[in-house]
């Protein structure tokens, strides 16, 4: 860290979007310098007019984020021995000392696997990377996974499995190009709003050469700015991709040389989409015959098609086999591997594809490894200095597997470290129910008063991004260097340091021995060398002289020079060398509406909050844009349910219940109601909408549908 505050140059820690962010000391910023409460001077944060990402533009998260990092934060560990004492100070000393005999003793008794964590996108690399290192390497466990899971878990395995490896193959820069943007199952605007200014941008410059199409079942910020809107029922998505397939391949024309030479199981799909006919797929998805044709020679004619998709198609019990079907489409009309195509998705976390790199879910490894995978075990473990075996040969516990594993007693830690799982998971009665039989439950936090706090027996106060340095990659595979420019708060640590310090105290002294974050990074890129997320060529060094850098990124590149898009020469990292057609049914939602639950709740996010309000909570000006939760309900089902404009109406579910002011608006399609996730218990106006949903998952990826349950809304 500087001795003397100077401007530094980072990564906004809020969306995968992955803003560059320019950072003003608080005397510096060229107005009057802001203080906190306890009289702290705030820094001030600007978009950095250099970063490729987002060329100086920045959203009022990334704006104001400098208002929240001093406040309401978690100062020393604390500990209680149950859930109905109070939390007592204790120093980092007793802290390890506690973790250290509990997990001595389980690994005494042979349960390695009755411990488990659950980690964050908002880790740095570095965190991401010593925590699978601990789990994996040094407990023998392969228990770890992350709030990624919940998030984007169905675009890793969709990817894949038809590409033949995880990895978005496009850039930012495609906006600029592409002569259609499909957003399917994406409120960027509100959720991505600096990718999604720079797509407007273009559009209003270049109204005739780019033609948006949003599919969403609610009209949103986005869709309103779009050129056609299908509002499908919700969970009819892989229906509609079907029969934009059986369209192009009928009427619109298809790429036969890109099928030809690049891809395999074309027959079969072709076989199944000849079954989605338009007639059977309006019928399904309540659109018109005129908006699939129309999206269909969209499809079948542009000259560059680009997809964007986040979690309305990720979240779905089904959702591995969405993604296939969205990337069926660019392999049938050749949309990939060019300028302005590809399917791209966006993730909703800073760092989640930092996470996906170092092997931050239950069945990987670094390096796009996987855990079932003999030869990569042996070659993590050669490179961690673990013993041949070390590795366990199956994948870990799930997010979702946790929750019943802990139901079930057989977990005897969990740890969760910078997240907030008792408000963004799904059916949180559940969850809470399971949490409350785990004999230790840590939770590593840089705030105080998160809902999953209220769980912990061990508290540890987790230094958070600014006071510590490591690196993020975001939606478009470029890594950023985030330094360290505010000193730790309290007593808090950096989360690889804290696993470092835990590794050595278990013994592994030769393993956990690391001066700083740029060594962890060194030992981390080594593992990617020849991967398709080859970063062999950073350093924190070259990050902080060149600026952030896309991947790949294979040592002795050049700056600036690595690929900003993969898949140019139509060679896929399959067995085969080609791209995989997946031929798959549409399964629909696995709660559909019933007599008793007659509408389909959706649950999304607001535009100025972030996650479960942790950080964006404290800031005074994002509270004022969206101060409570509102139940979005059309006019029809509000006169149906006997709802007023402005009135309290209860929400249940097979489930739970909950409360929210109605807001009666035409935005929403018949028969689906939304509500914002924002909020946990412990907000002034708590509204747990995750509890209304269920856990039924994709049997591939295992990510919850969080998107759509069947609820039933009346007066409260
Ligand atoms: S768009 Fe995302 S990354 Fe960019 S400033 Fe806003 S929250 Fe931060």
């Amino acid at each position: 860290m500087p001795e003397k505050p100077v401007n530094v140059n980072s990564q906004c820690p809020y969306c995968g979007v992955g803003c560059g962010l320019e950072i003003l000391p608080p005397a510096e910023a060229g107005r009057a310098v802001r203080r906190d409460a306890d009289g702290t001077p705030m820094w001030a944060t600007r978009g950095d007019r250099n970063h490729p990402s987002n060329l100086g533009q920045v959203c009022i998260k990334g704006a104001t984020v400098g208002q929240a990092l001093a406040r309401g934060r978690l100062r020393q560990p604390l500990y209680r021995t149950s859930l109905s004492e109070e939390f007592k100070p204790i120093t980092w000393d007793k802290a390890f000392e506690l973790l250290v005999d509990r997990i001595k003793q389980i690994l005494k008794d042979k349960r390695q696997h009755a411990i488990a964590m659950y980690g964050s996108g908002q880790f740095h690399t570095e965190d991401y990377y010593l925590a699978q290192k601990l789990l994996k390497g040094a407990l023998g466990t392969n228990n770890f996974d992350a709030n990624s899971r919940l998030c984007m878990s169905s675009a890793v395995a969709g990817y894949s499995r038809s590409l033949g490896s995880d990895g978005p193959p496009c850039c930012y820069e495609d906006l600029d190009h592409c002569s259609v943007a499909f957003l399917i199952g994406t409120n960027t605007a509100e959720c991505h709003p600096v990718l999604f200014q720079r797509l407007i941008k273009r559009k209003k410059r270049h109204p005739r050469n780019v033609s948006i199409v949003v599919v969403d079942p609610r009209a949103t910020a986005t869709s309103k700015a779009a050129d056609l809107h299908l509002a499908i029922a919700p969970g009819t998505d892989l229906a509609l991709l079907h029969g934009i397939a059986h369209l192009i391949l009928r009427d619109t024309g298809f790429d036969s040389d890109f099928i030809e030479e690049a891809t395999e199981d074309f027959a079969i799909y072709a076989k199944l989409v000849s079954e989605w006919t338009p007639d059977r797929v309006i019928a399904i998805c309540g659109i018109q015959e005129s908006q699939l044709r129309e999206v269909a020679r969209l499809w079948g004619r542009s000259k560059g098609v680009l997809s964007l998709w986040s979690m309305g198609v990720n979240q779905r019990r089904e959702g591995t086999a969405v993604v296939g079907g969205l990337i069926n489409l660019h392999l049938l009309t050749g949309q990939i591997g060019k300028i302005g195509a590809g399917p791209f998705s966006l993730t909703g976390q800073p760092n989640a594809m930092g996470g996906r790199e170092a092997g931050g879910l239950a069945h990987l490894l670094p390096g796009y490894r996987l855990v079932d995978n003999p030869s990569h075990r042996a070659e993590v473990e050669k490179v961690w200095r673990m013993k041949p075996g070390s590795i366990a040969a199956e994948p870990g516990l799930s997010a979702w597997q946790q929750v019943e594993a802990m139901e079930a007693n057989e977990l005897d830690l969990w740890w969760v470290a910078a997240t907030n799982p008792l408000v963004s998971m799904p059916n949180l009665e559940r969850v809470k129910a399971a949490v409350r039989q785990c004999p230790l439950v840590v939770v590593s936090e840089a705030y105080t008063g998160s809902e999953t706090a209220d769980y912990a027996h061990l508290l540890l106060p987790a230094a958070q991004w600014s006071e510590k340095a490591g690196v993020m990659t975001n939606s478009e595979r470029r890594v950023t260097l985030c330094p360290a420019y505010r000193p730790a708060h309290g007593e808090s640590r950096a989360d690889w340091k804290i696993f470092a310090e835990l590794g050595c105290r278990l013994g592994f002294g030769d393993q956990f021995n690391y001066s700083s974050a740029a060594e962890v990074y060194s030992e981390f890129t080594t593992l990617t060398k020849g991967k398709v997320c080859d970063v062999s060529g950073l350093s924190h060094e070259l990050l902080q002289e060149q600026g952030p850098q896309q991947w790949p990124f294979p040592l002795d590149s050049e700056p600036s020079s690595s690929s900003k898009r993969l898949y140019t020469n139509w060679h896929f990292p399959t067995a085969s060398g080609r791209a995989r057609f997946i031929a798959e049914q549409p399964l629909g939602l696995a709660e559909p509406p019933s007599e008793a639950y007659p509408l389909i709740l959706t649950v999304g996010r607001y535009l100025g909050q972030w996650h479960t309000m942790t950080r964006t909570g404290k800031v005074e000006r994002l509270k004022a844009m969206h101060p409570e939760p509102l139940l979005e309900i059309h006019p029809d089902d509000a006169e149906r349910c006997g709802v007023k404009h402005g009135n309290l109406a209860a929400i249940r579910s097979r489930r739970s219940r909950v409360t929210a002011k109605v807001n009666i608006t035409a935005d929403i399609r018949i028969g689906s109601v939304f509500l914002p996730m924002h909020w946990g218990f412990n907000q002034d106006l708590a509204c747990e909408a995750n509890a209304l949903m269920h856990e039924q998952a994709c049997p591939i990826s295992k990510q919850p549908e969080l998107k759509a349950t069947a609820v039933v809304v009346t007066q409260a």
